[in-house]
This record gives structure tokens, sequence and C-alpha cells, in this order.
């Protein structure tokens, strides 16, 4: 008997054992602020969804018009079969949205930064990049070859330090930061950030795919919240959360967007989204472009959430973003309660290492536009009473 892959049942029990192994629940609805979840009806409490885009019917109907006119995919790699008008129009439409000169779309967020940062940095270059940075800009990092120096997390006197500290021994820098942390719902410092960037001439990203469509005017994002216009070189963003779709995007500096045109791997050897993903993005845009009031009520909810969860005792981290972490420490412990909230039919998933720090578990509640009040209070009801029933509130 071969035991060649023996190690892989000893290691899937060693997650099993530790409270790390995931279980994936299965949806048998489109989303929204209920779901059927495993055949029951649950409060949904864990997707990006934020403002309710992913069963828009407008955007339905903008897809199923793209499916008519352009089929169902887009034959090959844009670079080597021609790229659809409609996925122009996409890149047209984000860089308005962003205010900036240019962008250019990817099949992801994910492949956004595997594009990014290895065409603008290599061997002899270095990356100043946030120590709690998410996992597709640290594996783009790693891609890269470029030597990454850790700077303490949203800490720009931090970043100063390690850039002077580095000072002579790189050819080229960037500095990459997340806008908005998804495990903490914090915000980078990113005006504090720019002014570091500029002073020492160094190429600044930030990675805005929790703020897009939540933060700065009407969901404008990261840069619009700070007022830096024009001066943040690349913004990477994703249609996946807040645009309700799939995608990614670089919007930004014109010549970083055309050199990712001719340097960006998975744009040159990846096809690009459906005529139906990019239909529907393009509603998204119409949507945030004509009103607020989506952004306005997902900001009130998450509020409200906020407030009450706390006066109910329970510990929500350094969030000031709709991104609501319920602190719990231990991943068994996050664990249970995320299977007792299912029981009072809330869906919200814990978070366990390595998507967070070990002693760091927790639910992260994804509030959205779309929950009513009593959405809010029947999900704020159970968590009150898991909580005491854990001894986790009193
Ligand atoms: C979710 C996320 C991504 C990945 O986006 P996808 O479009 O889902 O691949 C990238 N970066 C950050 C910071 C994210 O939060």
């Amino acid at each position: 008997m071969s035991n060649r892959l023996d190690w892989i049942q000893q290691e899937l029990a060693g997650l099993k054992e530790a409270g790390l192994y995931n279980r994936i629940r299965t949806i048998g609805s489109p989303q929204g602020a209920w779901l059927i979840v495993d055949g029951k009806r649950v409060l949904n409490f864990c997707s990006n969804n934020y403002l309710g885009l992913a069963n828009e019917p407008r955007m339905v109907a903008a897809a199923k018009a793209a499916l008519d006119q352009f089929g169902v995919g887009p034959g090959a790699v844009r670079t080597i079969a021609g790229t659809m008008s409609l996925h122009l129009e996409l890149e047209r439409r984000m860089a308005a949205f962003k205010g900036v000169e240019s962008a250019i779309t990817f099949q992801s967020g994910f492949t956004a930064n595997l594009a990014t940062i290895p065409a603008l940095v290599g061997k002899e270059d270095v990356v100043f990049s946030d120590e709690l940075n998410h996992a597709s800009i640290i594996d783009g990092c790693r891609l890269s070859g470029a030597r990454i120096v850790r700077y303490a997390h949203a800490d720009a006197l931090d970043l100063e330090r390690v850039i002077k500290e580095n000072e002579g021994t790189y050819n080229r820098a960037i500095i990459i930061t997340d806008g908005v942390f998804s495990m903490d719902g914090d915000i980078a410092p990113l005006d504090k950030i720019y002014e570091i960037a500029s002073a020492y001439d160094i190429i600044l990203m930030v990675d805005d795919a929790h703020g897009e469509g939540v933060l700065g005017k009407g969901g404008r994002g990261i840069v619009d919240h700070f007022g830096l216009h024009g001066k943040v070189d690349i913004e990477v963003g994703t249609l996946s959360k807040a645009f309700g779709v799939v995608g990614g995007v670089v919007a930004g500096n014109p010549v970083i967007v055309e050199w990712l045109r001719q340097r960006g791997r998975p744009f040159l050897f990846s096809s690009a989204v459906t005529p139906a993903d990019v239909a529907a993005g393009i509603a998204a845009v119409d949507l945030l472009e004509n009103s607020t009031e989506l952004v306005d009520r997902l900001w009130e909810n998450a509020r409200y959430f906020k407030a009450e969860m706390k006066t109910l005792g329970f510990d929500t981290g350094f969030s000031t973003t709709p991104i609501t972490p319920v602190m719990l420490g231990e991943a068994p412990l996050a664990q249970q309660f995320s299977r007792e909230l299912f029981e009072e039919n809330v869906f919200a998933m814990s978070l366990g290492f390595p998507t967070v720090p070990r002693g760091k578990a927790r639910i992260r509640v994804m509030i959205s536009a779309t929950h009513s009040r009593e959405d809010l209070d029947q999900g704020l009801e159970a968590f009150a009473r898991v909580g005491r029933k854990l001894g986790v509130i009193h």
C-alpha cells in the first residue's frame, strides 16, 4: 500500500482537532438579507454583499441583455483574441467613478494583485507591506521576488522607520496597504502613508477591496475618503464585494495601467470575466453614480448594530467600517458560537488561523444595506442569547 498521501490525512485530522477545519455551508438561494443555507432559512451575516447588489434586479437584467448580445464567454485571453467593447466600457466607467485617468480589469481582486505587484517590482527591489495585508498581496509580493519588508499594522511612523532603515539597499520600492482591513474593519491611514510615499518618492498602492462601494462619497473608496485624488499611483479593487458581481480592477496612473496591459501576467495568460459579469458591473457603477442611498443605509445599519453589540458587552475590536468582528479568542469557541447562532437561524461564520492570528479567533458580522431594522434586532437577540449561554457576556 502506498502512503504518499498519508500526510494530508494527518494534516486534515490536525485541523479538525484544532477547530481550524473549514466546513463550508451550502447556499440554496440568491444572496440577500436572508438565505437558504443547508436547507434552512437564516439571517445572512456573512457575505460581502454590502449594498445588496448581488441580486439587484437592474443588474440581473443588464447581465441577461449582455448574454443576448455577447454570449456566455469571452473566447480567449484579451491580448490574443481581442477585447470585447463591453470590457473596455467597464474600464472607462470604473476610472470615471474613481476619478482617475485609467483602469484595467482582471478576473478577480486576487489576480489583480498577482498581476500588478510582479509587474512593478523584482529581485533588486523592495516592497514595504503592512503586516496585516491580504493574502493576495502577500502572494503577489512573493511572486515578484522582491524583498518584503513588513511594517507594523497601519503605523505610518513604523513605515517611515523601515524605509529609512533600508535606504540605499534597493533599486525600486513600492508601499502596499489594504484600504480597509477585512478581518478587523479598520482603515489604513492613507493620508499619512501618502505623505511618506511622496517624501521618499516611492510608488504607492492601496488595495481597496472592502472600501469600494463603502467608503468615500457614494462608495468611491478610500482615495475619495481621504481626498487623495490623483495622488495614489495604484488603487486595486474588486467587483466581488460591494459591487456584487466578480472581477478585479486596477485604477490610477495611466502609465501603470498601460504597463499592466503589456506585463500583467493574469491579464496576458488568463481569459477575462464573462460578458454577463461585465454588464452587471457596469450596471452597478450606474446605480452608485445615481444615488448614495444604499451606501447611506449601509452605514446607518452598521452604526446601529455596532452600538447595540457594545451595549450588550461584546468586544467588537477596532472596526470603523461595517465589518464587525466579534472577538472570542480561541478558535473552538468561535466555531461553537457560530454553530449556536446557526441554531438560532443566524448565519455568521467564525474565522480562525491562518485567516486571523492564533488566539484572535472571532465571528465576523458583515452588515449590509439589505438588512432591515427588524433583521438587525433579530440578529442582536441571537447574539445576546448565545453570548450568555457560552459565558462571553453576562
Ligand atoms: C477580498 C479581497 C481580495 C480578493 O478579491 P476577489 O475579487 O474576491 O478575488 C483582494 N484583496 C483584498 C484586500 C480583499 O479583501
